[in-house]
């Protein structure tokens, strides 16, 4: 260029910053013949930006003129990069202050969990005289919905109305979370029907506070409300719509709802692609779940967990491993639910000494901060191999009190190796911690029965009687078409009863003639004495299968939950069921997935 004048070397310098190139900026900043204003504070913004704040304070102080855009820069900065205290600092030392210096405090504040002096704030800006913006409204009732503050915040509702600034899309949006945010979802309605919007942050507010709510079939009616008015979803709206799905595990549903997001490129977007997959994971296919974290471009820490606890819950042990060793390549540093997550997935495939070395590999040589469901895992692990004396000392040796899920863990894995003499010191601990833990005398007895010790399983039945205990009563559901279909045991309340009881008699002879017995040590798991045979084909899960045979269509895969954990019996007979009828049966009960496919389960018989 023959002649360049000041606006042109600030434009290079500008340019320079938005590309990140801090150090061609300044080396043009040194360069030019003179300087002004726009100059520093451009130089002094990138700095900011990128975090490098130590340079950005530096050449604010050797500024010889500042403007109030230049202190305001700098404050913003300081509250973006955390530091709230030299950002108050420098806002009282301002000479003269306006709405943005104002606004920016209040945010930085709010920002930082302190939101009551963001408050605070706010009305000292209103007795000074100082008229907000549609922005400072914005941040002021975010700051009321963080703080929870319903009273303040009504008030302000009242300002926003009086100046004006009813129709600006953030301060009605924030307005609209701040109402979820208090639980008032009639006064967050209220707000969003006062005018009938097309923009996607207010429907995306009104989305998420429902989500809040716990509201999540309405979650999904307002999603489909916001399609019909032709407002395209963003990011944040899938989120809160496929969390909905999750919830209700409506996969139906999700799967529409996937479908549009392809449609409109946000798969590949780490919050959607997270929520993707713990909506498949939750609904029983987790290769779909993982396939969809593939392609998520840019993987955050909740993906690569998301993920592992996906692998963890289905028995895929290696896949969780794999995906752990990918997660520390691509530099991601786990944390606490990352652990749990490897922990169980080692628990869950029977995988021994992996777990031993993650545990080795985390406590011992990343010295991990250890947490009680760190330890309830690795007794989990150990309890499933058998290993219930060092599972024993594991516990005696914990630096933190163990808790009643840690002894409940090692008491399941005595049942699982029927181990009677660790099972009743086991016991006895779990009474002493809570003297009506239902789960506990349940597997006792299980135990007890297991051993034929009947005069005992009648002593601790005995004793569950006198103390009042009820047992939580069994129930499976399977969700068809957005339906939901729920069952108890013996229940003959479903509209299809007979046919379904039909079907599970038809199952019943084709058992027999495959050479199952059925276990009669499981049936006092949810009986009284009589019909233990009959009743055992009768838990729920049979039933939801039966139902599942006679509406869905041959060959599919049957996905089936439980409240409970699936019992011995009824796991072997469904191991057959599915080579019978040719089918993948997936069943989720209390505590993992199991796949059964050509008369096999993919918890390998231990869960
Ligand atoms: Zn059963
Ligand atoms: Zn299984």
């Amino acid at each position: 260029m023959p002649v360049r004048d000041m606006v042109m070397w600030n434009l290079m310098i500008k340019g320079c910053s938005d590309y990140g190139d801090l150090d061609m900026g300044l080396k043009l900043f040194d360069a030019m013949p003179g300087r002004n204003v726009i100059s520093w504070t451009t130089l002094v913004n990138g700095f900011l930006r990128v975090g490098r704040v130590e340079l950005a304070e530096k050449l604010f102080r050797e500024m010889p003129v500042k403007d109030i855009a230049a202190w305001n820069s700098m404050i913003h900065g300081y509250f973006s990069n955390g530091r709230v205290e030299d950002g108050m600092r420098l806002f009282e030392e301002m000479p003269c202050v306006n709405v943005i210096s104002w606004t920016s405090v209040i945010s930085g504040l709010d920002q930082h969990g302190r939101s009551d002096k963001a408050l605070f704030l706010f009305r000292e800006m209103m007795d000074s005289g100082v008229r907000p913006t549609a922005n400072t409204f914005s941040c002021v009732v975010t700051a009321c919905a963080n703080a929870f503050d319903l009273c303040f915040g009504g008030q302000i509702h009242g300002h926003v109305f009086k100046l004006g600034f009813g129709s600006d899309v953030y301060v009605t949006a924030s307005l609209i979370t701040f109402y979820a945010n208090c639980k008032q979802m009639d006064d967050s309605c209220r707000v969003f029907y006062e005018k009938l919007h097309i923009n996607v942050v207010v429907w995306t507010a009104l989305l998420t506070g429902y989500s809040l709510n716990c509201q999540h079939q309405i979650v999904l009616k307002v999603f489909g409300d916001m399609l019909k008015m032709k407002v395209l979803p963003n990011q944040s709206s899938f989120t809160s719509a496929l969390n909905s799905c999750s919830e209700l595990e409506a996969s139906d549903q999700g799967k529409e709802i996937h479908a549009m997001a392809i449609v409109l490129g946000l798969v590949t977007d780490a919050f959607v692609g997270n929520s993707l997959v713990v909506l498949y994971s939750k609904c029983g296919n987790v290769c779909t779940g993982l396939s969809i974290f593939k392609d998520i471009r840019k993987k955050n820490l909740v993906s690569w967990n998301t993920s592992i606890v996906g692998c963890a819950q289905h028995g895929c042990g290696m896949g969780a491993l794999t995906l752990f060793s990918g997660m520390l390549r691509s530099g991601v540093d786990p944390d606490n639910i990352t652990v749990t997550g490897l922990l169980s997935a080692c628990s869950h495939s029977g995988m021994l000494e992996k777990g031993r070395n993650l545990y080795k590999y985390f406590f011992q040589y990343r010295s991990t901060e250890i947490k009680l469901e760190h330890y309830a895992c690795m007794v989990d692990i150990l309890g499933r191999s058998g290993k219930l004396e060092e599972a024993e000392d594991l516990i005696n040796n914990m630096k933190i009190k163990p808790n009643l899920s840690i002894w409940l863990s090692l008491l399941n894995g005595c049942r699982m190796h029927s181990n009677l003499e660790v099972a009743e010191k086991t016991a006895e601990k779990i009474f002493n911690l809570d003297p009506l833990c239902s789960a506990a005398y349940i597997l006792l007895s299980n135990l007890y029965a297991f051993a034929g010790r009947w005069s005992d399983v009648a002593r601790v039945r005995g004793n569950m009687k006198r103390l009042g205990i009820v047992k939580q009563t069994g129930s499976s559901w399977i969700t068809l078409k957005g339906l939901k279909h729920t069952f108890l045991s013996g229940d003959r309340s479903h509209p299809l009863c007979k046919k379904i009881y039909q079907k599970l008699e038809w199952l019943g002879e084709k058992l027999k003639e495959s050479g199952y017995v059925p276990d009669q040590r499981f049936a006092l798991h949810d009986v009284e004495e009589e019909q233990k045979e009959a009743m055992l084909s009768y838990h729920s899960e049979r039933l939801a299968i039966g139902f599942a045979l006679i509406s869905t269509v041959e060959g599919t895969t049957i996905t089936v939950m439980k409240n409970l954990r699936v019992c011995g019996d009824c796991h072997s007979a469904i191991k057959l069921i599915s080579k019978i009828v040719e089918r993948e049966i997936v069943l989720r009960d209390s505590t993992r997935f199991h796949h059964f496919k050509d008369g096999v389960c993919s918890c390998g018989d231990y869960w």
